[in-house]
């Protein structure tokens, strides 16, 4: 084969590869990106009455959704820059808070051929650092939120929770506004594009203004991307909050009672709807339930 032919074909290829990246699918379709992990503890620091003998390796994750008319992430796990934004917290929170194999999903995106500019917009579980880390990846996207959530992160957010320099910088912030129609239980819903396949809830508690996303794919299969109302599935099951020593150390959640009511609802919903798959956003076990970037599942 010549040389100019070659690089006709070579170039050829790249432009449908990238082609096909940014392309909307016909179809709804999630995959996860796994962004780091943590480098271990025991259940029961994870979930009252969880066991002491299993070592558990939560994931920081972005789940990439792709949605016949949008693209967007729902939370970003840890980004490039966020060594350095650690390594500004107290020893203590830098050992309880370690995390491990850091893989930023721009890193992931770019290996697959996707850019920054392709995501059209960012909805956050809610505005902690292991859930905004990757955000400075992703300059000039819009974040979509509660507005309470950005209230209480800029007015009262402190380390290690919340890093100033994730709300910090020119950026477009869009409220995200919840309708009155109840959803699965929920008083307050919004039904993102309008077709019953992506629903956001209400799950204050954890932080103000946290986010819960109801997710219909074609096959049938139903997901519920819980934030952090729970770190683990186990939580979910058996009703359990995260440990009170936790909260004393951490301060985990903004408000420990409402984010119980939070938890007992979905506990509920998980007895009632057992094909419902729940998803903590740092449970390893469930993430590998799950299609792994860049593969997906629809
Ligand atoms: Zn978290």
């Amino acid at each position: 084969m010549t040389q100019p032919i070659k690089y006709f074909i070579l170039l050829a290829v790249l432009l449908i590869s990238t082609a096909q990246a940014n392309e909307l699918p016909d179809q709804l379709r999630i995959s996860l990106l796994i962004t780091a992990q943590s480098a271990g503890s025991p259940e029961a620091f994870t979930v009252s009455g969880g066991r002491w003998g299993t070592e558990r390796h939560l994931v920081h994750a972005a789940l990439l959704v792709e949605h016949p008319q949008g693209r967007f992430l729902f939370d970003t796990g840890l980004g490039r820059d966020i060594d350095s934004a650690f390594a500004a917290n107290n020893w203590i929170n830098r050992k309880l808070l370690a995390y491990e194999e850091l893989n930023p999903a721009l890193d992931q995106l770019e290996q697959a051929g996707y850019q920054a500019s392709d995501i059209d917009f960012i909805i956050p579980s809610h505005l902690h650092w292991d859930h905004l880390g990757g955000l400075p990846d992703f300059p000039t996207t819009t974040v979509k939120v509660l507005p309470r959530g950005l209230e209480e992160a800029r007015e009262h957010g402190q380390r290690p929770a919340f890093l100033p320099e994730h709300l910090a910088g020119p950026r477009q912030w869009q409220d995200l506004q919840l309708s009155d129609t109840p959803y699965q239980g929920f008083d307050r819903s919004l039904d993102l594009f309008a077709d019953q396949r992506l629903i956001l809830v209400d799950l204050s508690g954890h932080t103000a203004g946290q986010v819960g996303l109801f997710i219909n794919l074609d096959s049938g299969k139903r997901l519920f991307f819980i934030g952090d109302t729970a770190w683990t599935l186990r939580g979910v099951e058996h009703n359990r909050s995260r440990p009170q020593f936790v909260q004393w150390i951490a301060h985990v959640d903004s408000d420990r009672e409402a984010n119980a009511q939070v938890l007992q609802q979905i506990h509920q919903l998980s007895e009632e709807q057992p094909e419902l798959l729940i998803v903590p956003a740092h449970d390893e076990l469930v993430a590998q339930q799950l299609a792994h970037f860049p593969d997906f599942e629809d």
